[in-house]
């Protein structure tokens, strides 16, 4: 079976090295794909939004399956045009996708629901917003309603950041329409966690648990990155815990989505703040494989990522094993100089070889004149390490990644540290 993977980051890369893994796939392709996703796949100069020409594309192609990587084009209806030339695909319609793209409708849901969330307001007069931001405690987190290429959420420890941040979104609308409502909700404190699971309808198949570090810096200092490194498992997470998160969010809300007339088909994300008292709530949801959790929760799968793919997509998850390997996997990512600021592009990359396509993600990188490998993005490369215990997939991991530089080159070295310590 052919298949379209849409995308071009780490987490596709992941995906197609997972999905090359399996007896049935034939060709792969990529739109837009990378220069490393290139090695496993044939890349295709198509952009996420130019839903008629991967239509056309996949149909041309008679593709079996088209899986959709990043959040923008689920949010925007890509399944949705798949499905209307009744082609296979992987990933949530537009009106599951909201439980992403909108964080209004995200916490009504929850709330509706009585579903375990931060306490809330939402607001779309910016005169109101402030007069109720001003009678709260400190701190307290600020976010913009759409998708705002994760940069949309301020936890603001002062009034003054608090204010900026409104008036950001709503005064001079950095995030443009996105920023119409805002979200104004309670501090969690808490160590933070992810649970994805494949959804479909009101199965739910949890994935192995991982941990990000967002902040660009040793000690989660200094502004937030699309995501600086994960590893999974989480053994310093009781078990207890990332069931009760399973039990009492990710199947109340995928029975939500249902009753709602909206059924979840895909990867739910759940990104969860555990209380002090071990209590899970929720932070946000995401609709679709998060970048770079994937690139340690798909070394661990054992089953075949193509099956659970066709299975989901053809209202079968119910029906098959997903079975996970008991190795930990830790991803540290090395990112431009500069980034999550400007960076330059076409930095040379030392001691990058073609074959060490297996456990390293391309994130942004591209091919030199020589055919040599640069870098091209803010997040350059995931390097994952496996092992029996996080302690040597970790120390696998920044073997690897000390092994490859370039000038300006950004990693943090302390991905992980909170599993050890
Ligand atoms: P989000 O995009 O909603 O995941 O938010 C980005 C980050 O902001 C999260 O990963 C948390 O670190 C932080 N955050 C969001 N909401 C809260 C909250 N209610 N309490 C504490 N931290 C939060």
């Amino acid at each position: 079976m052919d298949i379209l993977v849409v995308g071009g980051g780490g987490r596709e890369h992941a995906m197609i090295w997972s999905l090359s893994q399996s007896p049935k796939a034939g060709k792969i392709y990529c739109a837009p794909g990378n220069a490393g996703i290139a090695q496993l796949a044939e890349c295709v100069p198509i952009g996420v939004f130019e839903f008629d020409r991967l239509t056309a594309f996949a149909k041309e192609k008679e593709v079996g399956l088209v899986v959709i990587g990043p959040d923008d084009p689920l949010g925007a209806g890509i399944v949705d045009a798949f499905e209307a030339q009744n082609i296979p695909v992987f990933g949530p319609r537009k009106n599951a996708a909201e439980i992403e793209g909108s964080k209004t409708f995200m916490k009504d849901l929850l709330h509706k629901y009585n579903i375990p969330t931060a306490a809330y307001e939402k607001f779309d007069d910016y005169e109101a917003a402030l007069a109720y931001l001003r009678e709260q405690p400190l701190p307290i987190v600020i976010k913009a309603d759409g998708l705002a290429a994760g940069k949309g959420v301020t936890v603001a420890y002062s009034l003054d950041e608090a204010e900026q941040a409104l008036a950001d979104i709503m005064v001079t609308k950095v995030f443009g329409e996105a920023g119409a409502q805002v979200v104004i909700e309670e501090f969690l404190a808490g160590q933070e966690m992810s649970i994805l699971a494949f959804v479909d309808g009101e199965t739910v198949r949890p994935m192995a648990a991982a941990q990000d570090h967002k902040p660009i810096f040793d000690g989660d200092k200094g502004p937030n990155t699309g995501g600086m490194g994960t590893y999974s498992p989480l053994p310093h997470i009781d078990e207890a815990i990332i069931q009760e998160a399973i039990e009492t969010i990710i199947k109340p809300t995928a029975k939500a989505m249902v009753d709602e007339g909206r059924p979840f088909s895909g990867v739910l994300f759940a990104g969860l703040m555990i209380s002090p008292e071990g209590k899970p709530k929720t932070i946000e949801f995401n609709a679709r494989f998060g970048d770079p959790e994937t690139q340690v929760v798909l070394p661990r799968l054992k089953s075949d990522l193509l099956e659970i793919f066709l299975a989901v997509t053809e209202g079968r998850l119910a029906d098959i094993d997903i079975e996970w390997s008991d190795e930990a996997a830790v991803c540290v990512v090395l990112a431009s100089g500069g980034y999550p600021g400007p960076y330059p592009k076409g930095v040379p990359i030392e001691g990058l070889e073609d074959s060490q396509g297996g456990l390293i993600f391309h994130a942004g990188t591209a091919r030199g004149e020589d055919g040599s490998w640069v870098t091209n993005g803010g997040r350059v490369l995931g390097v994952v390490g496996l092992g029996a215990t996080i302690a040597e997939a970790r120390a696998a991991a920044y073997v690897r990644a000390e092994g490859i530089s370039f000038s300006g080159k950004q990693s943090r070295s302390d991905i992980a540290m909170k599993a050890l310590l």
